[in-house]
């Protein structure tokens, strides 16, 4: 189980990884994880596909492998929209039964067309739910830039608080590119009482189409210098690659000069580019210094 001890040690360094899709071969991710494993990182997690997403066998499976086949921590992803507590009873049975002792608890999108969203309408309420029948470490998800769905930055903190509260012992943010608007969130949350680690969640932009759509999903802010970036290099693919990984690397040497908790990388299942980052910050994760915020 990921303990509060690892935050005080170091600097952690995690890495989030997908299932393949149902209809794909499920040894696809284990070359992934093969992979990623020589980054030695803190834990790995596991999404899950919300509100009927047929991936969730497929969660506890490999976030269950990673743990028993290459003795890593992992993090299985649960979102509870469109779960009834009977349905989300089981699936807690199912995580203990696997060995699973870390979950990020999360709400999940709302689908288009989905008209019963289940016994769940807050992240907050799965993880009371979860406090009270099982043993484990809670994760939640934080938004830096503020919850698009948030009335503002008051209310998402709010919100937050109500997590931290319920016993999400520790938070991962979603992806930004600008590091202001991590500190800028994280002194908000330090005003509102909210005293767990917060790990960044940093995706390394390897291509236009995958910006563009976490633009359109996540309503992230995309900086001046990075326009300038995509636009310099649009027509060259391994120049725009190269100078995504570049941007992370100097994203994250940041984050670390600024006492971080901890790096969350969004692997997007691509060991190389998880590997080239390691490798030029492996040395800035390794020292603990104490940074007054
Ligand atoms: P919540 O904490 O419930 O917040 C959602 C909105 O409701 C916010 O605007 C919040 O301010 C508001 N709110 C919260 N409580 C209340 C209340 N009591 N009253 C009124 N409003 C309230 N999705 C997946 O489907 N699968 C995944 O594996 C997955 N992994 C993720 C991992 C990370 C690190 C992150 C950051 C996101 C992930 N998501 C995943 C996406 C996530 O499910 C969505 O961002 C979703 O829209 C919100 O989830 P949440 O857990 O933050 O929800």
């Amino acid at each position: 189980m990921i303990s509060a001890e690892r935050f005080a040690q170091k600097t952690v360094f995690s890495l989030e990884v997908f299932p393949p899709k149902p209809d794909a071969d499920i040894h696809t991710i284990y070359q992934t994880i093969d992979e990623l494993s020589e980054v030695e990182p803190d834990f790995i997690s596991v999404t899950y596909g919300a509100a009927g997403g047929k991936n969730g066998c497929r969660t506890i499976q490999i976030a269950s492998d990673i743990q028993s086949q290459y003795g890593i921590e992992s993090v299985a992803h649960l979102p509870c929209i469109g779960l009834t507590r009977q349905q989300a009873e089981t699936i807690l049975k199912d995580l203990e039964s696997h060995g699973i002792r870390n979950i990020l608890a999360l709400r999940g999108d709302i689908p288009v067309g989905v008209a019963a969203l289940g016994d769940f309408a807050h992240a907050s309420d799965l993880i009371h739910f979860i406090r009270e029948r099982y043993d484990c470490h809670i994760i939640g998800a934080c938004y830096p830039e503020v919850h698009p769905e948030s009335a503002s930055a008051v209310d998402d903190i709010r919100h937050l608080r109500e997590k931290t509260d319920a016993g999400c012992e520790h938070l991962i943010s979603q992806l930004f590119l600008d590091n202001a608007d991590f500190y800028r969130f994280r002194d908000r949350a330090e005003l509102a009482g909210i005293h767990v680690p917060i790990e960044a969640g940093i995706m390394p932009v390897t291509n236009r189409k995958q910006i563009e759509r976490m633009v359109q999903l996540c309503g992230i802010r995309l900086p001046e210098k990075f326009i300038r970036m995509l636009d310099r290099y649009a027509d060259d693919p391994q120049a725009l690659r190269d100078a995504g990984i570049a941007y992370a690397i100097s994203q994250i040497t940041d984050l670390i000069a600024h006492g971080v908790d901890g790096i969350h990388l969004y692997t997007m299942n691509q060991p190389e580019t998880a590997k080239r980052i390691y490798d030029a910050v492996k040395s800035l994760i390794q020292i603990k210094q104490h940074v007054p915020v």
